[in-house]
């Protein structure tokens, strides 16, 4: 059993938890937390032994009536490894914590990607992460389009990507966040930091990104252009290629699912933890070949496509399971592709 602690329980900790409980070969030894909020008491409700991350902060967990298990230094010391989930550029300042316990640990996408030795996607570079102690899980869009470059990039080729990222607002629980009335270029310079992301998991890939913010909390959405260098004769062979892919739902015209609205609605009704979507969420109708040029339009779940990764980078990183024995394991203990 791999004893995995959870650094910072927030969007991404809390699904990540919840995920590592379901696997067979891994427990959650606890979790770290700064705020005596309600997250907090979520934690302790579910079982999981909960550490402070704040030695200032203590008695405020008491006086909620969580009984803590100790402070976020003895998480360390215990766990066989460590998944930081804090906000973005606390994870870079943990790392001396985790280096100090000889813990091996993974940081989220919101860190750079110099804080750990391999930024990972689990379909396009499981095995880069086996000889690592720091590995780098690559954020929500960044998982979303290493999901769906890796099979074009293998069959074909990928002479260039283009990808327009119309991103979330902000989380459902970040009230301050916003557009609230407006469509923001965000960032305005061209190309988007996103695309250079991309290329820390494949080094020499050619792709550019533009990035926008619109009012919406449910999820991204990427309209991507492939400049393929070998297209085959018929966008078949490309969806067909696709469908046989884990984590790549297709969604068909029948299904009726026209916006982020009715596939979060299509979620919370299949029962999904939380309203959950880990899997990209490609509108069939939109694959199309133009000569060399494939387009499509996909969905990502910003909130949850990261967390099937995590699982998979913790067995990646411990040396536990080949990645694609590691991702069906995953796929079927949480309920991805069904
Ligand atoms: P969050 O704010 O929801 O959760 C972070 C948690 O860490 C909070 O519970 C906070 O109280 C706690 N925390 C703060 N400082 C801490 C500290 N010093 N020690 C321990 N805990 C501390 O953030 P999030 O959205 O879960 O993001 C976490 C990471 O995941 C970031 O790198 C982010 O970029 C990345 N990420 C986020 C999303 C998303 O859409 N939310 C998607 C993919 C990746």
């Amino acid at each position: 059993m791999i004893r995995v602690g959870i650094n910072g329980y927030g969007t991404i900790g809390k699904r990540v938890a919840d995920a590592v409980r379901a696997q067979p070969d891994m427990t959650v030894h606890g979790v770290a937390k700064r705020s005596p909020d309600y997250v907090a008491v979520g934690a302790a409700e579910a079982e999981y032994p909960v550490y402070a991350a704040d030695e200032d902060r203590t008695d405020g967990f008491r006086e909620i009536g969580i009984d803590l298990a100790g402070m976020v230094d003895d998480l360390v010391a215990e766990s066989d490894v460590i998944v930081d989930a804090t906000p973005s550029g606390i994870g870079a300042q943990n790392r001396p914590l985790y280096e100090r316990h000889e813990t091996p640990a993974l940081f989220q996408g919101g860190e750079d990607a110099t804080v750990a030795e391999v930024s990972f996607n689990a379909r396009a570079n499981y095995d880069e992460a086996e000889d690592a102690d720091y590995v780098r899980v690559v954020s929500c869009n960044t998982t979303g389009l290493s999901r769906f470059l890796a099979p074009l990039y293998e069959n074909y080729g990928i002479e260039k990507a283009r990808v327009t990222l119309v991103r979330r607002g902000g989380d459902p629980n970040q009230t301050g966040r916003g557009p609230i009335n407006d469509a923001v270029p965000d960032p305005v310079s061209i190309p988007s930091h996103h695309g250079p992301d991309v290329q820390t998991v494949f080094p020499e890939l050619d792709i550019d990104t533009i990035g926008l913010k619109v009012p919406t909390t449910m999820m991204h959405l990427h309209t991507v252009n492939v400049t393929l260098e070998n297209a085959p004769e018929d966008i078949a062979a490309v969806r067909e290629q696709l469908q046989d892919e884990d984590r790549l739902l297709t969604i068909p015209e029948y299904a009726g699912i026209d916006g982020a609205g009715t596939l979060k609605d299509f979620a919370l009704d299949a029962g999904r933890p939380r309203g959950d979507i880990w899997e990209n969420c490609i509108w069939e109708e939109s694959l199309t070949l133009e000569g060399n040029d494939l387009y499509c339009m996909q969905a990502i779940h910003q909130e949850s496509d990261v967390v099937p990764e995590n699982v998979d980078a913790i067995r990646a990183l411990t040396g536990h399971l080949p990645g694609p024995e590691s991702r069906a394991l995953t796929n079927e203990t949480l309920g991805i592709d069904s």
